[in-house]
């Protein structure tokens, strides 16, 4: 066997398909425990915006909010009698549902429900997207993301912890605890950050793209991602970096469907130069290969994308082998060696050259209005 051997999240799907139903039965009960362990432990007493308790006061506007990541009035625009698909209904494990009603699409509770009425409106708001969003409506989108990001490291750490505690097998725990537990306080920094941009707007935030489009993609995002390599195949992140220094820079990606409409935004913090070369090169591109580009990106670098109901089983198959892309390694040594033939392989499994071998969902092709069309 190689050193070094690059994993692929089809291979845990193989694996979970050769399971006998009793143990697959088993292991559905553990993950549903665990998981309702960890999320049982958490309790937050108060906004995570405004501050005010959720417990105290008999206020029901001041209660936790299930707030949703893209917000729902834009979901609206692809989902099917309430409900849309999930990453797994591409990746098919017996583990996760595969659909859900809105309520329970991408939402988190860290903040009240009067907050979540205010702090969002302009980039809520479909009228303001004619032209390019101001910087107040990337605060606030910014300041979205980066709540998401901490809901997910909280909720983490705490499924790390019930993990510690019920299995001493998982060696790998405290090593990934402790990630996430940097991770948080980056993420904190830069929602703290954020918040203070959208109080009062400064021009800090650096759009990279935005392209409006005249038909309803049947896809939603929004969300920070950390690219490993541009166009050229150069490092833009080194995430496999041990150097506790060293700061792993996202940009945002923005997918919104409105009514008769989508736009696709990607920004970035102005002080972030890391990414500039790859926009230069993006920028030159036909539109096509530029939303091949960003569909690309969307299925294999991110999982909490929302899909129409409308598109096919044939087309979520194809988009299969993007959606089972990691940047996760096996390796047999720590060897500082490896690190060129790291590089290597994740130049070939994320290469963008391969982009248009997919089916775009960004493409007119398979808007919400043509899609209708075919269920006919
Ligand atoms: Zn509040």
């Amino acid at each position: 066997m190689e050193e070094i051997y690059s994993l692929n999240l089809g291979d845990y799907i193989e694996i979970e398909n050769k399971l006998p139903n009793e143990e697959k039965k088993q292991a559905k009960i553990k993950i549903h425990k665990l998981k309702k362990d960890s999320i049982s432990n958490l309790h937050l007493d108060c906004c995570f915006y405004c501050g005010n308790s959720f417990i105290e006061t008999k206020k029901k506007e001041n209660g936790c909010c299930n707030s949703h990541t893209v917000p729902k009035s834009f979901l609206d625009n692809i989902s099917e009698n309430g409900n849309v698909n999930f990453f797994n209904s591409i990746y098919q494990s017996e583990f996760n549902s595969k659909n859900n009603g809105l309520n329970n699409a991408g939402t988190f509770k860290l903040i009240c429900r009067k907050c979540d009425r205010e702090i969002f409106k302009s980039y809520e708001n479909i009228d303001n997207y004619n032209s390019k969003p101001n910087v107040k409506m990337l605060a606030q989108i910014d300041m979205k993301n980066n709540l998401k990001n901490i809901d997910k490291c909280i909720k983490n750490l705490e499924l790390y912890k019930v993990l510690e505690e019920g299995l001493s097998i998982f060696n790998e725990v405290s090593k990934r605890k402790e990630k996430f537990e940097i991770d948080l306080s980056e993420y904190k920094e830069a929602y703290d950050y954020a918040k203070k941009v959208s109080q009062k707007p400064f021009n800090d935030y650096n759009i990279l793209y935005f392209k409006k489009l005249n038909y309803i993609v049947p896809v939603a995002y929004q969300g920070t991602v950390a690219l490993i390599n541009d166009l050229r195949g150069n490092i833009i992140n080194n995430v496999y970096s041990n150097d506790k220094k060293y700061k792993i820079k996202n940009i945002s990606l923005c997918v919104f469907p409105l009514e008769n409409s989508s736009v696709i935004i990607i920004f970035t913090n102005k002080k972030n130069k890391r990414y500039s070369e790859f926009f230069n090169d993006f920028k030159k591109l036909d539109l096509e290969k530029q939303l091949s580009i960003v569909n690309y990106i969307l299925f294999s670098y991110t999982e909490e994308y929302f899909l129409s109901p409308l598109i096919s089983k044939n087309t979520l198959d194809q988009l299969k082998e993007l959606v089972y892309k990691t940047s996760d390694f096996y390796r047999k040594t720590e060897n500082p060696d490896d690190k060129k033939e790291v590089f290597k392989k994740i130049r070939e499994i994320y290469n963008y050259d391969e982009s248009l071998k997919f089916p775009n969902l960004l493409l007119e092709k398979f808007s919400i209005e043509n899609l209708k069309k075919e269920n006919i």
